[in-house]
């Protein structure tokens, strides 16, 4: 079986010159199918830059990726948002919800856009916001949300399509503790680690650790193996 994603020796350099940057330094790593990764690392070591070239937000200056055996390298434009569509999920810090829409329009709009529209994608909705404990609150605007709530809207929305990585960038880190321990424990069960869900979760809070079966560190761009595999 193939791994799901696999990066080989992947740097990114922002700015050119004095003001270049090198915020990922040949960076290597190998997810495979099931696997929860966690990648812990100082502000600025490039956690974001990582998890954005994983996820085909941003394309690295040099290196390969792999998506399910493929390269990524050669694919149209076309071929990257279907693949950010329908493989990957992506939870953000700040949620990045749609304002002007409800939290079920938040999450109707990817299915949409994937080609789920009517009564299926209707009734979808409703479970995956319900499995997470919105049911009262779909027709919210994100205004109107307590910041968990608006965090477990994005994970219906990266559920949405059933991707089978999901990444996170910090997803507890605009939570306070208690509301950061019950939107954890939703990564733990109810996002389908049993389908074979990967994952991969940029976080300071150690209380992922728990969850994860490894974890990489991050410093001045460059990825080693953290803890290594925990033992549970
Ligand atoms: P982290 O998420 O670990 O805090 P980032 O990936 O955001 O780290 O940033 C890594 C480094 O790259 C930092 O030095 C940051 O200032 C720099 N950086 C991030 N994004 C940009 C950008 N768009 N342009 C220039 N430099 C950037
Ligand atoms: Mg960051």
């Amino acid at each position: 079986m193939s791994s799901i994603l696999e990066m080989e020796s992947v740097s990114k350099t922002y700015g050119k010159g004095h003001a270049a940057v090198q915020a990922v330094d040949q960076a290597s790593m190998k997810i495979d199918p099931g696997e929860i990764v966690l990648v812990m690392g100082p502000s600025g070591s490039g956690k974001t830059t990582l998890l954005s070239i994983a996820g085909l937000l941003l394309k690295p200056t040099q290196g390969r990726l792999l998506i399910n055996g493929e390269s990524i390298n050669g694919k149209s434009q076309r071929q990257m948002a279907d693949l950010r569509l329908h493989t990957l999920g992506f939870i953000f810090q700040a949620y990045n919800l749609l304002s002007a829409l409800s939290a079920r329009e938040n999450v109707e709009i990817v299915m949409s856009m994937a080609g789920k529209r009517g009564k299926a994608a209707s009734q979808r909705t409703t479970e995956i916001l319900e499995k997470l404990g919105l049911g009262s609150r779909m027709h919210h605007l994100p205004a109107d949300l307590s910041g968990g709530e608006k965090q477990r809207v994005a994970i219906a929305r990266a559920l949405a399509n059933d991707p089978q990585l999901i990444l996170a960038d910090e997803p507890t880190g605009n939570l306070d503790s208690k509301t950061g321990e019950e939107v954890m424990g939703l990564f733990c069960h109810g996002m389908g680690r049993e389908q074979g869900r990967s994952m991969i979760i940029v976080t300071h809070n150690p209380e992922f650790e728990r969850i994860a079966d490894r974890v990489l560190w991050l410093e001045d761009g460059r990825l080693s193996e953290g803890n290594g595999r925990i033992q549970h």
